[in-house]
Parts: C-alpha cells; sequence; structure tokens
C-alpha cells in the first residue's frame, strides 16, 4: 500500500500558499476550483475542508490535517489572574448581502444615541461600542469574512458573539451559511437575528426551519439551544431584546481579562490620513493602553501620540475590549498584527527589526503573487490587456462609462477587458474580483466605504474614483499605455567615409574620416559597413577635429573618432559609419 503523505495546513489558507504546499502549480488548483464551481484568485483563502475536497479530486496521495491554532489558543486563554475582571465581549454581525448587517448595526448604536451619549458617529472605524443595561458590547464593523480569516490567521479568535443577520423574507442564504461555518469554526457563540419582521413577506418560522434541519441550529423554542431573536432593524423592534440575548450568552462564557499587564491587543484597522499621519484602530485585549505608551505591531512601531475612542472622544486609558483609534505609529502596522507594549524606542526598534527579518523569511518561501502568475499568463499569451470593473451610480451612467471604455480598446496593443460592471457602491465582491492583482476598479459617482476600502488596500487592489467621465477615461487610457513596451525609436544623424585605420583591437577602435552627411557627436551609436554589409554596432567614445577634442563634426569636416567595440574587426578604408540615436519611447494609443 502507498504511504500517504501527511501534510499540516492551518484551517484556512491561501490557494497560492495550498499549490505551494502541495507542489502543485497554482494554475491546476485554480483550475480544479473552477471545476468545483469555485472562482478563485491565487490571493483567496479557502477553508481547509475545501482545501481537503480539491486534494482528494485531484487524486492526490496526501492526507491533509488541521493545524491546531496552538498560537490562538495561547492568546485566547491569556492566563488569568485573580485579579482578572470582566470585559466585555466582542460581538460581530455577519450575514447574507442585503439582509440587513449595516441596518442592524445602526439600529443598535442608535439606541445609545437615544440617551444622548454617543452623539453619533464621527468616524469610520472598524469597531464601536454600545452600553445596555450599565454594560458595555463591544461591535465590530466586520470586514469580511477574508479579512476575518487573516485574522485568525495571525493568531486570534477574536470574537465572542457572532450575530448571524438573517432577513425573514429571504431566508437563508449562501453567506448565512458562510457565517455559521466561520462562527463555528472560531469558536464564537451564536446568535440568530431574524431580521425584517417588520414586512409582510416575512417568515421567520421558515427561517427557523431551515436553520434547524439544514443546519443544526435548534431555536430554544424547540427544544434547542439556539437563541434566536425576531427583530426589525427598521423599527427598533427587539434590538435591545437581542443585546440581552447577546450579554446572556456572554455571561455563559465568562469573559474576564487581566488589567494590570501590559497593554495588548490586535490592530482592527491602518490608514494614512493628511495631518494626522498615521490613523490605527486598536482594539485592546488586556491591559490599559494609555497616550504615551511604545507601541509594537508586527513590523511598525511608535508612540501614541493621541487616542479617541469610536465617537472621537479623547481617551486616557482603554482597558480590556475597548476599541481606540491612535495616532503616532511611525509606519502602518498591517490588519491583524497583535501590538504589545514596550519600554522604549530602542526595545521597540530591535523588535520590529526582528518581526522584519521573520517575514523576509516568510515572504521568501511563498509562492508567487497574483500579479506574477497574471504576467506569467501574459508572457504566455504575449498579449497585453486590463481587467477593469466598472461601477456607476445609476444605469445610465454605467451604460455610458461601459461605451466609452469599449471604444478606447482597438483591439490591435492593449486589450481593455470588463470583467464585472454594477449599479452601486464599490463592494467586498468588486475586491475580491479584482484580488488578481492587475484588475482596475473604476467607479464613477460612487463611493468607497471604509470596510471595503480596508479590504482593498489589505488586498492591493486599485480602485479609482471619479465624478468627470473624461478624467475616467484619461486614466483608462494611460493606465492601458502603461501597458505597451515601450517602442525603440532609432534616428539617424550622420555617415562617415573611413580614411585611415589606426588601431583595431578588441575592445576599441580608432579611426579617422570625413563627415559626408548630416553631423558626428560623442556618445552616440554606429553601424559598421563595409559595402552594405554591417560589420558591426560600436558607440563613439571621443571625437577630435584638427587633434582637439570636438564636440559637434559637420558635413564636410575631417575627424578623428575612438570608438568603443565588442570585437576586434577588420577594417578597410573606404569602409562607412552610420551614426544614429537610439531611444525607447513611451508608446501612446491611437
Ligand atoms: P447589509 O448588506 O446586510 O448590510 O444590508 P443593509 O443593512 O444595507 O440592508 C439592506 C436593505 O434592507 C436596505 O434597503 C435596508 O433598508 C433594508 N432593511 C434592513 N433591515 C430592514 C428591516 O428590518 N426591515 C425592512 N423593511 N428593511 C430592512
Amino acid at each position: 500500500m502507498s504511504q500517504e503523505k501527511v501534510l499540516v495546513i492551518a484551517d484556512s489558507i491561501t490557494v497560492g500558499e495550498l499549490a505551494e504546499t502541495l507542489k502543485l502549480p497554482v494554475t491546476t488548483l485554480i483550475g480544479e476550483l473552477f471545476k468545483n464551481g469555485i472562482v478563485a484568485t491565487i490571493n483567496q483563502r479557502i477553508d481547509f475542508e475545501t482545501a481537503t475536497i480539491i486534494v482528494e479530486e485531484l487524486g492526490l496521495d496526501v492526507d491533509l490535517q488541521k493545524k491546531e491554532a496552538s498560537h490562538t489558543h495561547e492568546r485566547k486563554t491569556h492566563q488569568l489572574s485573580e485579579k482578572a475582571v470582566e470585559r466585555p465581549p466582542i460581538v460581530a454581525v455577519m450575514g447574507h448581502v442585503d439582509h440587513g448587517k449595516t441596518s442592524l448595526l445602526d439600529a443598535i448604536l442608535k439606541t445609545k444615541t437615544v440617551e444622548g451619549e454617543a452623539g453619533g458617529i464621527t468616524q469610520h472605524i472598524s469597531a464601536y461600542q454600545t452600553v445596555r443595561n450599565n454594560r458595555s458590547i463591544t461591535l465590530l464593523d466586520t470586514p469580511g469574512h477574508e479579512a476575518f480569516a487573516a485574522l485568525r490567521q495571525h493568531g486570534a479568535t477574536l470574537t465572542d458573539v457572532v450575530i448571524i443577520v438573517v432577513a425573514a423574507d429571504d431566508g437563508v442564504k449562501p453567506q448565512t451559511v458562510e457565517a455559521i461555518r466561520f462562527a463555528q469554526n472560531a469558536n464564537a457563540k451564536i446568535v440568530i437575528a431574524i431580521n425584517k419582521i417588520d414586512k409582510d413577506t416575512a417568515n421567520s418560522q421558515l427561517v427557523k426551519t431551515q436553520l434547524a434541519t439544514e443546519h443544526n441550529l435548534n431555536p430554544e423554542e424547540w427544544g434547542g439551544d439556539t437563541i434566536m431573536v425576531e427583530v426589525s432593524a427598521k423599527t427598533g423592534q427587539n434590538i435591545d431584546k437581542l443585546l440581552d440575548m447577546v450579554l446572556l450568552v456572554a455571561d455563559m462564557e465568562e469573559l474576564r481579562a487581566d488589567v494590570d499587564v501590559p497593554a495588548e491587543g490586535l490592530v482592527i484597522e491602518s490608514h494614512m490620513e493628511t495631518g494626522r499621519g498615521s490613523v490605527v484602530g486598536l482594539l485592546v485585549e488586556q491591559g490599559q493602553l494609555k497616550p504615551g505608551h511604545f507601541l509594537v505591531a508586527g513590523t511598525a512601531y511608535g508612540k501614541v501620540r493621541t487616542m479617541l475612542d469610536f465617537t472621537g472622544k479623547t481617551l486616557r486609558s482603554a482597558g480590556p475590549s475597548t476599541p481606540v483609534t491612535v495616532t503616532g505609529f511611525k509606519e502602518l502596522p498591517q490588519f491583524g498584527d497583535v501590538f504589545t507594549i514596550v519600554k522604549n524606542e530602542k526595545e521597540a526598534r530591535r523588535q520590529t527589526d526582528l518581526a522584519r527579518i521573520e517575514r523576509e523569511k516568510n515572504a521568501a518561501s511563498t509562492n508567487v503573487t497574483g500579479a506574477d502568475l497574471l504576467k506569467m499568463m501574459n508572457q504566455q499569451h504575449d498579449t497585453q490587456e486590463i481587467n477593469v470593473i466598472v461601477k456607476a451610480d445609476v444605469q445610465g451612467s454605467l451604460t455610458s462609462v461601459m461605451d466609452s471604455l469599449r471604444l478606447l480598446d482597438t483591439g490591435d496593443m492593449v486589450t481593455l477587458r470588463i470583467v464585472g460592471s454594477g449599479v452601486g457602491n464599490i463592494s467586498e465582491n468588486d475586491i475580491r474580483l479584482a484580488a488578481d492583482g492587475e484588475t482596475v476598479i473604476y467607479g464613477f459617482n460612487v463611493e468607497l466605504p471604509p470596510a471595503v476600502k480596508r479590504l482593498a488596500m489589505r488586498d492591493k487592489v486599485q480602485v479609482r474614483l471619479f465624478k468627470v467621465i473624461y478624467e475616467l477615461l484619461d486614466d483608462a487610457r494611460s493606465t492601458m499605455e502603461e501597458k505597451l513596451a515601450p517602442e525603440v525609436v532609432e534616428t539617424e544623424v550622420g555617415t562617415l567615409t573611413i580614411k585611415g585605420i589606426f588601431r583595431t583591437l578588441k575592445e576599441e577602435l580608432i579611426v579617422g574620416g570625413e563627415v559626408t552627411s548630416g553631423k558626428i557627436v560623442p556618445n552616440i551609436l554606429a553601424r559598421v559597413k563595409h559595402g552594405d554589409e554591417q560589420l558591426a554596432e560600436v558607440e563613439v567614445m571621443s571625437l577630435q577635429r584638427q587633434k582637439q577634442e570636438a564636440k559637434e563634426v559637420f558635413e564636410g569636416e575631417m575627424c578623428g573618432l575612438s570608438l568603443k567595440t565588442t570585437k576586434k574587426l577588420l577594417l578597410e578604408e573606404g569602409d562607412t559609419l552610420e551614426f544614429f540615436t537610439r531611444e525607447l519611447v513611451k508608446r501612446k494609443l491611437d
């Protein structure tokens, strides 16, 4: 019997990493995924189960095993001391698109605004807090399941509770299932919010039946242990009850953290802002973070200059489960990096240097990037193309932008392919589609929501927003032109007939002659010709006229030349030199 090879992978892995692990070409893997109905890019994460299926279908003699996320557990179960205090639960809201995640989050935050406390959200960060019965709840504005997968890879099971939103008029959908899987994998507690119950078409019973029969989530009223709350994000009905349930679930978890230890937590957002420099969202997991602290997160460090809560209010100290925005990082840390506190700048630098070396080592061992892959494919097909996704505010403008873009594509030098289009803001799905590293997203009169922007930054997807069509087209045109290989342009400048040969070495020729047309200058190129036959290409090193260094020699004048050559040439009097310049010129589209 053949011996199966055991390979251990994390519970989610990018297509590129899996290919590397299996020692398979990425394209084979992408092809197999495609056959299974999954359109994936090299940077896309697939979960362990999918990886197992693909390995089976490929008939590989490999036994995939899930790596125990030891780091995760280590972090999750910080050895708590006697003095550990209760901390607010960290809650993520997930669910299928349009089922009401955003509305629900708004509705939850509004309950607090009514108390006149928060005064509305003044800045977009990825986490908020609300208060129910004098207890805080931390809410994560989920930047997409993939981002969460990245967080988990970084060794953090961040969420204690996942609220899964299911629209009562639409039922369980693919992303609902994904959310359930995510929560279960992350060991988070699930609370189902059956939303939109104000609608006539709402059918909560159907949702419950689907969850119970297809996903083994049985509502309490049927003797199960899954909490399901019927809510309306629109009218606010039962939002308080939902929060009560979240707290109830949290109580069963006994969520505690130490505060008398050095602060530690996770980077949940980072971007640059004019005037403020680096603006970094952190979620404190333990300890008390204060202005003046030296932070290290991955390869970035800094001293906390300002620290704000999610409403923009200055904080003097932030304890466990508190989301904050800090300025002062010298460079941007990455989403999902763990931050810790160090004594001083010297220590911060030492640690970031180590982290950098570690990261470079890891990077060196990872596979080709999406961009590399695309380049490889381009080389293979020898075609130049750019892929674009177009989003616009209304159907009319979408049509005209797309029509104008198509006109740019003359089809001969660079092909412009519209791989996606739609009405509405740039979405996570657009970013996912464009994550091959070579697709540009054009937005016309639409927005890039902060959560989506984060994802775009993380996946290095180019999103370009315009309000004027011709500016968008100009940009597309110059992007296409950048794809064109530069043109080699040779310009003839003069000719000379050789009258004397003074030296013919392997690397240098010294000749004299008469300029028969145009002019000669130093540092240009020349073709050496014997009749019609070209003997070599040489470079003019120096030029002399009447034994003097010359900058130019014109038609009818005699001169001496030192030429750089790569081979010994057998020259004869009467041979000619044709002088020319050679430049690389950026090509333009017709
Ligand atoms: P998301 O994609 O999950 O974030 O969904 P949104 O919060 O953007 O909501 C999608 C659509 O459903 C929007 O048009 C909302 O106004 C609507 N919606 C959300 N919650 C409710 C609700 O409780 N009742 C009704 N009638 N509409 C809702």
